[in-house]
């Protein structure tokens, strides 16, 4: 019965919150795949078989945050931290450029002073010259994922040249939120913040972790629903999973990897049908719990991946979960593994391409 409602709610394109339930909800393998396919249609109808690449240079570690659920949080004593230098930074991304990556992606932890505002700015401006090539005259794509800043902060971004920002909500439910976080980071002041990005002129992506302890189905639905009303570009959700210098309640049970892998299927799958034509990311979350779990996300509806391009003397410092995948793996072995992946699935690369959010022309 699943299946043939699922096949009607598609035809009409109308999804409520108790369909978005149920499905989440479900372990019928016909219903299942009838969901995925219809997904994969609605990739392909509305943004095509390509799959756009964001090489992604973690550049420092350095978090003044205490997300309890991140190996990087700032209590966390045993990390060694680590910041790349500008050279480092805008060598990971000319490389991406000469790979034919059309974007990148600069990610580190939270940092709110102005040197780091500054320098990052400047990093911004010294990859989008670093760049410049006959196909990408305007240089690589740059999305920035550098947690919660001003508005005058953001603008300055915007202005060196980043056009793209992903800040992640992690649930759209304000208990479970305050559940994963000290309380001096606040919902508020996040959802504040992806106004701000908007309002500023970036393409924005949010997301959230999926089978956070305590999590529910219809917290999840409405994550969903939640993107919708936000009208986001972008979307970036994966697995949570636990990291064991992490501080989480000890009293919730973490979910069994089978059951939030197929969570997070589900939820980009729904994500598709529900949002259209945004971007959503095949994380490497899922790779981390699936050794085929990107390639996976692709045919559940996911178009972007984010290959791994951090040097690798401190790859293994940026680890926000246990199990973080291509820790040995140069960025060439990453990159010619990727094409093999991608092909596997009968789709391919757009090299030499921001890959902007087809929504975000539209909207
Ligand atoms: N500091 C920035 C921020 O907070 O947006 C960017 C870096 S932060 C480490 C990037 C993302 O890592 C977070 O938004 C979170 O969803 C994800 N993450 C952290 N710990 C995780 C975990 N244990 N399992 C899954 N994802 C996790």
């Amino acid at each position: 019965a699943l299946k043939a409602d699922i096949e009607r709610i598609v035809q009409a394109g109308e999804w409520q919150r108790d369909d978005l339930v149920r499905v989440l909800g479900t372990q019928d393998a016909e219903a299942l795949e009838t969901l995925r396919a219809a997904a994969e249609a609605t990739l392909l109808d509305k943004v095509g078989a390509g799959v756009s690449l964001r090489g992604l240079i973690e550049f420092s570690n350095v978090c003044i945050s205490d997300c309890l659920y991140c190996g990087i949080r700032k209590h966390n004593r045993k990390v060694e931290r680590y910041t790349l230098t500008d050279d480092e930074i805008v060598a990971s991304a000319r490389w991406c450029a000469e790979m034919g990556y059309g974007s990148v992606v600069l990610q580190s932890g939270e940092r709110r002073d102005a040197q780091f505002i500054d320098r990052l700015a400047a990093n911004v401006r010294a990859i989008k010259q670093a760049t410049r090539s006959a196909r990408q005259p305007d240089g690589v794509g740059i999305t920035l994922c550098v947690g919660e800043q001003s508005r005058d902060d953001y603008q300055r971004l915007f202005d060196a040249g980043a056009h793209r920002y992903l800040l992640r909500m992690e649930t759209s439910s304000p208990e479970l939120f305050a559940l994963i976080h000290p309380a001096q980071q606040r919902f508020e002041t996040r959802l504040q913040c992806l106004k701000t990005l908007r309002e500023v002129g970036f393409q924005v992506g949010t997301g959230v972790m999926i089978g956070i302890p305590g999590q529910t189905l219809t917290q999840l639905a409405d994550d969903l629903l939640f993107f919708r009303s936000l009208d986001i570009d972008m979307l970036g959700m994966g697995p949570y999973i636990p990291h064991g210098a992490a501080a989480m309640p000890a009293s919730l049970p973490v979910a069994p990897v089978a059951e939030r892998l197929d969570l997070a299927f589900k939820m980009i799958a729904l994500a598709r049908l529900t949002l259209g034509d945004v971007n959503i990311a095949a994380t490497t979350a899922l790779q981390a719990l699936d050794p085929v779990g990107r390639e996976r996300g692709l045919r559940f509806g996911a178009n972007v991946i984010m290959p791994q391009v951090t040097p690798l003397a401190v790859r293994k410092q940026y680890t926000l979960y246990d199990g973080k995948p291509c820790l040995e793996d140069s960025a060439g072995q990453c990159a010619t593994c990727l094409e093999g992946r991608i092909a596997s699935v009968n789709r391919f690369i757009r090299y030499h391409h921001w890959g902007d959010s087809v929504h975000f022309a539209r909207r």
